[in-house]
């Protein structure tokens, strides 16, 4: 990946990050508290649903105390005096007390007095709750006898809320002589009434199952129930529900001011990590690429151009300025390099005694294919100082370094300036001439034979007359399939021609010129190929002075090659 889809892949996350770290706070922490406090505040209001329904119990518990404590009710218990029942129990007694029924039993648990409201007016209402099996049986499922107690009951009537106390005379120093219970008829208009009085959306069901404890359930994000399970004394399997539904305003609230939080954070996100990607991809990615672009022209060895940023004050300006110090330092080490790498491969193929070329720069220049471009036919000749041990043995070593210093400008003197003049080795020469002819060659040699005798070597007080062998073998280049190959060989018949040189006298040349009619030439690589070349036609020999008889080609290479 490079350093663009790495800024981009790093804005992505960066962007991804912030995305799940605004989701997790909204909904790990913030929602969760949201929530928390709606639990907290339904928990409250459920509270206080219960206990103003204590409230009404306890009421209920007083009103029927201050009637079972009354010395009218107790006589009435005793004696059953229907004056009681006409003076007390009259009609619309029970509306002010809010209660809908009231019954007296005795110790038998007969009812003895028996009231209701209009509320239950309805005849098969009332049928059923002065029946038996109507108000007074379930009364029976209230707490102990002789105590008071409170309890809800289900009836043939209905739910009531019943409070009952034990029927004493005043002072409650006699004992109880029955019971005497308020009802109050817990239906839709009092659940109503009491959602009313707290202002909360109160509801009440019956329901299978047991009571347990108050349980909060969030239907959605828009809706949530309480409920609270009241016991229903004569009905074990069964509740009353109690439920306070609430709409979960500060939820949904909390909600979509999430979600545009969210979008908002997104959006700013977005803008603010496309303005990064912009600052970083001007300020860091451009000029590193820029770096790298011209860190590459310099690998390919080009000069490189300026680097843009190089002004800038910070890392990247510093970083700029060196490269192009480090720049400058390569560019003027590889001035040097080259320099004394020019000076050692000068060094290298120069001769230091003469100053000519020496036998490196041949293989060096002949392995080159550009150097056999230009020529028609190949020239290639070697020139032998002849007994030139004996100057050594007669006037010392240094004098021989001067005659072949000497020999080497004669040499050079004979030459064209494009003629490769080499020093093969001791006191023997190499002249390579890529576009020379035959004709060329006889000249050439003969040149030098004649420059050699006519010249005197040595310093001036030796003056030595000295004299040269010559071999030579030139091949037109239309018969060389790979030169840069077959030099050696092409060579090695122009040694085999100075050795015959040097076997037939000396101080002469002697030429082999291929002059076979088609086809590649198959240089001939010993005497007897010579013989046979000569003896076919395929070679002519070309001479400075021997007969047409001479030269012996018994022998071979001069020693040494
Ligand atoms: P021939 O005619 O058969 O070539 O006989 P020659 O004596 O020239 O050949 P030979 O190979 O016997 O001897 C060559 C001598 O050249 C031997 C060696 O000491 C001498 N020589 C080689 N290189 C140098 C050099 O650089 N300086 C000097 N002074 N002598 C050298
Ligand atoms: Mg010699
Ligand atoms: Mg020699």
């Amino acid at each position: 990946m490079n350093i663009r889809g790495k800024l981009t892949a790093g804005m992505c996350v960066l962007l991804g990050a912030l995305c799940v770290g605004v989701l997790a706070t909204v909904h790990l922490l913030l929602l969760p508290q949201v929530e928390e406090l709606e639990r907290q505040s339904l928990q409250l209001d459920l509270e206080r649903s219960h206990q103003t329904l204590m409230q009404e119990q306890k009421r209920l518990l007083s009103i029927a105390a201050d009637w079972a404590q009354w010395d009218e009710t107790y006589q009435f218990v005793q004696d059953r005096n229907q004056d009681y029942v006409a003076s007390n129990l009259i009609d619309d007694f029970l509306i002010p007390l809010q209660a809908d029924f009231l019954v007296i039993l005795d110790q038998n648990g007969d009812a003895i007095a028996n009231l209701h409201s209009d509320k239950l007016g309805a005849p098969e209402l009332t049928a059923i709750a002065q029946g038996a099996e109507g108000i007074t049986a379930p009364l029976a499922h209230m707490g102990q006898a002789g105590e008071p107690s409170t309890a809800l009951l289900q009836t043939g009537a209905g739910f009531f809320m019943v409070a009952g106390q034990p029927v004493t005379d005043s002072y409650r120093v006699e004992p109880a002589t029955g019971m005497l219970y308020f009802g109050r008829l817990v239906d839709p208009p009092f659940i109503d009434s009491l959602a009313e009085q707290l202002r909360l959306p109160l509801s009440a069901s019956l329901v299978s199952g047991e009571a347990s404890g108050s349980r909060i359930r969030f239907l959605s994000s828009h809706q949530a129930i309480a409920d609270l399970p009241l016991t229903i004394a004569n009905a074990p399997d069964q509740v009353l529900l109690l439920s306070l539904s609430s709409e979960r305003p500060f939820y949904r609230k909390g909600v979509e001011g999430a979600l545009y939080t969210e979008a908002v954070i997104i959006l700013i996100g977005l803008v603010a990590a496309l303005a990064a990607y912009v600052f970083f991809k001007l300020t860091l990615v451009s000029p590193i690429i820029e770096l790298q672009r011209v860190a590459e022209s310099l690998g390919q060895g080009e000069s490189p151009d300026d680097l843009a940023f190089v002004s800038r004050r910070d890392e990247l300006g510093k970083l700029a300025r060196t490269f192009h110090r480090m720049v400058e330092n390569i560019e003027e080490n590889q001035r040097v390099l080259r320099g004394e790498r020019n000076q050692f491969l000068n060094v290298s193929l120069t001769d230091p005694l003469t100053g000519l070329r020496n036998r490196r720069y041949l293989e060096r220049h002949l392995g080159n294919p550009d150097s056999w471009l230009m020529g028609q036919s190949y020239l290639f000749m070697i020139i032998d100082i002849d007994f030139f041990k004996q100057v050594n043995d007669v006037h010392g070593h240094d004098v021989g370094d001067v005659v072949i210093r000497q020999f080497a400008e004669t040499l050079s003197e004979c030459c064209r300036s494009n003629d490769v003049v080499v020093r093969f080795g001791g006191e023997e020469f190499a002249i390579l001439c890529l576009d020379c002819d035959t004709q060329a060659g006889e000249l050439l040699a003969e040149r030098i034979v004649q420059s050699v005798s006519q010249r005197r070597y040595g310093p001036p007080s030796a003056g030595l007359a000295i004299s040269c062998s010559i071999g030579f073998y030139v091949v037109a280049a239309d018969r060389v399939r790979e030169p840069v190959n077959e030099w050696p060989e092409m060579l090695k018949v122009a040694d085999l021609a100075l050795y015959t040189v040097k076997r037939n006298g000396r101080d002469n040349w002697i030429g082999l010129d291929w002059c076979g009619t088609a086809g590649w030439a198959r240089h001939p690589q010993s005497a007897v190929d010579i013989q046979a070349g000569l003896a076919r036609d395929t070679l002519r020999l070309v001479t400075g002075g021997f007969g047409e008889e001479l030269p012996r080609w018994d022998g071979q290479a001069a020693p040494g090659r």
